[in-house]
């Protein structure tokens, strides 16, 4: 099987060593991907979400799968392009990718299938922002309606902050806020059959201890020793299957990555977000514990084969991810600074670029993450945190509390 994969951070980093390791696949290109992604898979240059460019980039290398990373060139509907093609891809139509690109959008199919999730308004002006305001009270929390890279969101008890983001974004989405520890499950469907992956927990807020503000995600771990013992069959029942037979009573079936991001609430488990595609840093962790081939299980959702899949195989033990960000990220990244350290099994590159000379640069906020296993989550996080402590980038920071509370068996669902 021949393999292009679209994107180029953190996460694609994460697919293509799953996929590279796959023995059924003889050929992956990347485009653009990114240097660390060069080790694994040839490169080729294409504006991810141009769906034209990438559909006639599919051709030319002759793939049999492509597989989709990031959210945006669903949403410009490349998938449709490529399956235009007659090429199998790895990703939702840009239809059903507006689960993702349109947050009214996923509370209505999560109202008409009955989803458990909080309650919200969309609002436009600044008195329905208020009258919502209003009624949810403190913490307030509002979300821009379109695609944010998950910045969008803010959770605060600050009101003037609250109506000073909302008047920014203009339509926004303004909900009860959920309190309860945070799990991302990723579902992976052809649109009917659908095969839950293990599920996992990022770190949304830059600073130790949840403080400062949400990024793009901090860290991650897997398994999670706290969850309730039937989380993910209830999740499969009362979320995945009604959401994805609304998806096909609408004619827009969605087929690819599912992620359900989930507060496990005194009340069970609420949906606090869908997502279209895999997630960033959860990949790094998830994918990692993977035994199953990567490009067989992709290929099955892409081609409606997936209910004659076999059972995944998961590793034992556990993984962790730390990402290293760079000076002044989220707010305002610096780029462009010299990484050493960088080059060793474990770091995955997600803001990277490479000078002609081979020196290694930052060029993103989140520039690269130490990823490690080990028999349990605690050496799992300890072998991370060796990775990150070998990585020398000026002005970088990383949080130092990754999986820390999993491990010492802090956290505890409020009741
Ligand atoms: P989202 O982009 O919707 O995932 O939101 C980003 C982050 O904001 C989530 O991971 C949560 O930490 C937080 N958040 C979003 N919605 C809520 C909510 N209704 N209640 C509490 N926290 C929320």
């Amino acid at each position: 099987m021949r393999v292009l994969l679209v994107g180029g951070g953190g996460r694609e980093h994460a697919l293509a060593l799953g996929l590279a390791g796959d023995p059924a696949v003889e050929a992956l290109v990347a485009a653009p991907g990114n240097p660390g992604i060069a080790a694994v898979a040839e490169l080729r240059e294409v504006t991810p979400t141009d769906p034209a460019a990438v559909a006639a980039l599919a051709v030319e290398v002759a793939a049999d799968l492509v597989v989709i990373g990031p959210e945006a060139p669903l949403v410009a509907g490349v998938a449709d392009a490529v399956r235009a093609k007659g090429i199998a891809v790895f990703g939702p139509s840009a239809e059903a990718a507006r689960l993702e690109g349109s947050k009214t959008f996923a509370k209505d199919v999560m109202t008409a299938a009955g989803v458990p999730t909080a309650r919200a308004y969309t609002c436009e002006d600044a008195a329905a922002v208020a009258h919502a305001l209003d009624e949810f009270g403190a913490p307030y929390v509002v979300k821009d309606d379109g695609l944010a890279a998950g910045k969008g969101v803010v959770v605060t008890d600050d009101r003037a902050a609250a109506e000073r983001h909302a008047a920014e974004c203009g339509r926004v989405v303004i909900e009860e806020y959920l309190s309860g520890p945070e799990v991302s499950l990723f579902v992976v469907t052809d649109g009917e059959a659908a095969v839950p992956l293990l599920p996992a927990q990022d770190f949304k807020r830059v600073g130790d201890g949840d403080t400062g503000p949400n990024t793009g995600g901090m860290g991650a771990y897997t398994p999670l020793p706290w969850t309730p013992p039937n989380l993910v069959d209830d999740v499969m029942r009362d979320v995945v299957h009604p959401t994805l037979a609304e998806l096909r009573r609408r004619g827009t079936p969605f087929a690819g990555l599912l992620y359900v991001g989930l507060a496990i609430t005194p009340s069970g488990p609420r949906v606090i977000e869908f997502n279209a595609r895999f997630g960033d840093p959860e990949t790094q962790v998830v994918l990692a514990l993977l035994e199953t081939p990567l490009g067989g299980l992709l290929h099955a959702a892409a081609t409606g084969t997936l209910g004659a899949h076999p059972p995944l195989r998961w590793r034992d033990g556990a993984a962790v991810t730390v990402v290293v960000a760079a000076d002044g990220y989220p707010a305002g990244p610096r780029t462009g600074d010299v990484i050493t350290g960088a080059d060793r099994a474990g770091i995955i590159h997600a803001g990277t670029r490479r000078d002609a000379d081979g020196t290694l640069r930052s060029a993103g906020g989140r520039v690269l993450c130490g990823t490690a296993t080990g028999p349990d989550l605690a050496a799992a996080r300890d072998a991370a945190y060796a990775l990150v402590r070998d990585v020398e980038l000026a002005g970088s920071h990383h949080r130092t509390d990754i999986a820390a509370a999993a491990v010492d068996g802090r956290i505890t669902i409020p009741g």
